[in-house]
């Protein structure tokens, strides 16, 4: 028999891409096709769903919460951009990052690119978003899904970050950097957790994705205008949280916090 893991009783959440259509023509769509409404949430309570019913978010007005493991990969909004399937987590960083409409943007690890696509909606689609990533494959699958999404702003390339000139003039406005870097992936519920068959390996592994998280956070402080970042990763592992900022913030004593 199938057995229950926690990411199954967690609520689906679908990020509505206002590239395409607003929250309310998505909700009304939605009506139609047979959800049931029930407003906005106000506790974490109102997150936990049966059937078709359906909620905003608490916090993300863009994010409609359904019942858990609700199919949506072959349903219209899905299929035309509308929506984008999009957990509450991974749409925080870009919501943090805020990028304002005309200004200039990087998204240093990239794909598959849901939030490049976050990113593009609210800039609404106006100023340059540049997005690299290492993998030729995901990028190709990225380019796919920003197209479905309507996202016009951006700039692929297939480059490692890294080895990005900082001083490029092509980068000189860039203000704002999304840095979502590969982790150990040990905060997805939906993984299962098996480290500690390995506890050795796990540590060397842990330690080089660290080492690789803070050449690339050092990197990103390189560029002359930045003025805001956010760091994020879907692990709960600190050796890839806070003690990455804190080394950061300690070989950087000159940029402000
Ligand atoms: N931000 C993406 C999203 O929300 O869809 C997910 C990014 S994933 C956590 C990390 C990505 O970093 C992978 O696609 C990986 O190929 C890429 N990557 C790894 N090393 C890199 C490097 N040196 N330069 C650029 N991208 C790199």
């Amino acid at each position: 028999s199938a057995q229950q893991t926690p990411g199954d009783q967690l609520p689906r959440y679908v990020r509505v891409n206002t590239l395409k259509t607003s929250v309310e023509d998505a909700v009304d769509y939605l009506k139609r096709d047979g959800f049931s409404y029930l407003g906005q949430a106000l506790k974490l309570d109102n997150l936990t769903l049966k059937n078709k019913d359906f909620v905003m978010d608490l916090h993300l007005p863009e994010l409609l919460v359904f019942s858990p493991k609700t199919e949506f990969h072959d349903h219209f909004l899905y299929k035309a951009g509308h929506i984008i399937l999009q957990d509450k987590a991974s749409c925080l960083p870009a919501y943090l990052l805020d990028p304002p409409p005309g200004s200039h943007v990087i998204d240093a690890c990239a794909a598959p690119g849901n939030k490049t696509s976050h990113l593009a909606a609210i800039m609404k689609n106006r100023g340059r978003l540049f997005a690299f990533d290492l993998d030729g494959k995901r990028l190709a699958t990225m380019s796919t899904l920003l197209l479905r999404a309507g996202v016009t702003c951006h700039q692929l390339a297939n480059q490692d970050f890294l080895k990005v000139d900082t001083n490029g003039p092509q980068y000189k406005d860039v203000e704002y950097i999304l840095l979502d870097p590969s982790c150990s992936g040990s905060g997805m519920v939906c993984l299962r957790d098996d480290s500690a068959a390995h506890p050795e390996e796990e540590k060397a592994r842990l330690a080089s994705l660290a080492s690789f998280q803070l050449k690339c956070l050092n990197h990103s402080l390189r560029f002359p205008r930045l003025k805001r970042l956010v760091y994020s990763t879907c692990s709960i592992h600190s050796q890839e949280n806070e003690e990455v900022i804190a080394a950061c913030l300690q070989q950087n004593p000159n940029f402000r916090n």
